[in-house]
């Protein structure tokens, strides 16, 4: 029996708000196909109006203290530590994503409020005394004012929570505009935010599609931009964000590489990159979806990898399998494509992910792990990201080769590489064109108090999420120069300000 569709809405002021459009999309369980939810796409006006309220919600906001801000924070991070199963439940039943992976989202997420509770240290200025004869200079963050999240289908909360701590305990307000594939988790957020005591206006969400993000993009109340997603968006994000005038940061895809040397430990380099590679069904930003073999190892390491990667079932995500299906029928068909183009292009299917019999519902969008060995560098599942538990296995002699692979790709997002050598490691930490970088460590994911984002098509703008790089983002710096003035000091002068 199918499940009573219900509406997802808007969130503004601290209340679930319908809006005036009429137009909804289906929410669908993809471990099933059913449609569980119907989300509202928001018009120009429902945009306007939760802008407004954000707007308004502003001054407040800046002005209450840092103590007051922070009292929320602790409270949130408190209320999501003990009711993150709630959420991992929501992000499973739309996303996909096995349990204990969705939990592990929230728990990444979560660093991000931690780092956030120390807001106050982080937003400490300079003072310089006497920096001329009694003139006295100190420096200032405030706030930019109404600042927009535009996240993916992927991580429908540990990435609007890479955002929204800091952007919030900075004293900006906040609208979130959520995947349309799975957005409830964007208001079981707000609902939790409501019972920290957020006050009415500072978190607010919009739901909807590429008219909701256009309003974002346009309107002059909304001060900067954090857009999460695939690169052509991201690239259309940033040139439309930045030429209204605004702060945008724009995290695009990826194609993420493991180079493994020959003298590193194969078992542990074929578990790390099975892991990297499957997991989530490969819908992670940082998934490995090429491993490259340096020197002789190719043979040992396919067979290593086949064999570790034949034993992962797809299953009904709320049942303790490993992996989960894929998001919705038109993304697994794409997937699918893709591994039909890989044996059309001449790669070597050792894996079929199409023949996997999955461990739950057939109306699922299950596609098993998929491994192609000899793979050439001009064909489509080399160069594209595909999104899905698929894997390239490409060949190389050397490590400059492997070194040159990596540095030649559109993508910078993540990479890893897998060795016994110090040196080796050190010259490639040091040589390769890629933000984030793993030493034996696939999914290299930047701790809460660094900062997350690729180079080349995987970020535009000059700012990774979170970390200092994140209140940098949502603060703007006041110079701020004093002189308390004395009778000495009288008269006119015309020239330049010097120091003295
Ligand atoms: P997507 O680009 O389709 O959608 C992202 C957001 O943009 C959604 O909110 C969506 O509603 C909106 N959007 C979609 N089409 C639009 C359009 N034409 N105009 C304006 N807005 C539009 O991405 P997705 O499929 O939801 O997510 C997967 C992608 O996100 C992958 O490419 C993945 O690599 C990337 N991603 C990157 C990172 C990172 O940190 N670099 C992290 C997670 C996901």
């Amino acid at each position: 029996m199918t499940v009573p569709p219900i509406t997802i809405s808007h969130w503004l002021d601290n209340r679930r708000h319908v809006g005036s459009s009429a137009d909804t999309a289906d929410i669908t369980n993809p471990s099933t196909g059913t449609v569980t939810g119907r989300v509202a796409l928001a018009t120009r006006d429902d945009a306007a109006e939760v802008i407004t309220a954000a707007a308004a919600a502003f001054p407040g906001w800046r002005d209450t203290s840092l103590s007051k801000r922070t009292a929320v924070l602790f409270r949130f991070r408190e209320l999501l530590n003990a009711r993150k199963g709630e959420l991992a439940a929501i992000i499973t039943a739309e996303h996909g994503k096995v349990l204990d992976d969705a939990l592990g989202e929230v728990s990444r997420g979560q660093e991000v409020v931690e780092f956030a509770c120390g807001i106050a240290h982080l937003l400490k200025g300079g003072y310089t005394e006497n920096a001329s004869t009694n003139v006295d200079a100190h420096s200032v963050l405030q706030p930019i004012g109404p600042v927009a999240i535009i996240s993916p289908f992927n991580f429908p909360a540990m990435v609007p929570l890479w955002f929204f701590p800091v952007a919030i305990a900075a004293g900006n307000t906040v609208i979130l505009k959520p995947s349309e594939k799975d957005p409830s988790a964007s208001l079981w957020l707000a609902e939790l935010w409501k019972e920290a005591g957020l006050p009415d206006g500072v978190f607010n969400v919009l739901q909807g599609d590429k008219t909701a993000v256009d309003a974002l993009l346009t309107d002059r109340a909304v001060k900067a931009i954090s857009f999460v997603g695939s690169t052509p968006i991201a690239q259309y994000v940033y040139s439309t964000g930045t030429a209204a005038g605004k702060r945008v940061q724009a995290l695009g895809g990826a194609k993420n590489h493991a180079i493994v040397l020959p003298d590193a430990d194969l078992d542990l380099a074929a578990d790390a990159i099975v892991g990297a590679a499957y997991g989530s069904a490969g819908e992670r930003c940082m998934a490995i979806s090429v491993a490259v073999a340096v020197g002789d190892i190719g043979d040992l390491l396919v067979d290593k990898l086949a064999a570790r990667a034949a034993q992962i079932v797809p299953g009904d995500p709320t049942a303790g399998n490993e992996m989960g299906p894929l998001v919705t029928s038109a993304h697994r068909d794409r997937v699918v494509g893709y591994i039909a183009a890989g044996v059309d292009e001449g790669a070597k299917l050792v894996l079929d992910g199409r023949e996997t019999s999955p461990l739950g519902d057939p109306k699922g969008y299950f596609v098993g792990p998929t491994l192609f060995d000899h793979v050439a560098t001009d064909t489509s599942i080399y160069r594209d990201e595909i999104f899905g538990p698929v894997l390239a296995v490409v060949r190389v002699d050397t490590y400059d080769e492997a070194l040159e692979l990596v540095n030649s790709s559109e993508y910078g997002n993540g990479t890893a590489i897998f060795t016994n050598d110090g040196g080796a490691a050190r010259r490639f930490t040091t040589e390769v064109e890629v933000g984030m970088v793993g030493v034996n460590v696939p999914i290299p994911v930047p701790m809460s108090y660094y900062s997350f984002g690729g180079w080349k098509s995987s970020l535009f703008g000059d700012s990774h999420a979170h970390g200092m790089e994140g209140v940098h983002f949502y603060t703007r710096t006041k110079a701020v120069t004093t002189r308390w003035l004395d009778p000495s000091h009288g008269g006119v002068n015309l020239g330049f300000p010097q120091n003295d």
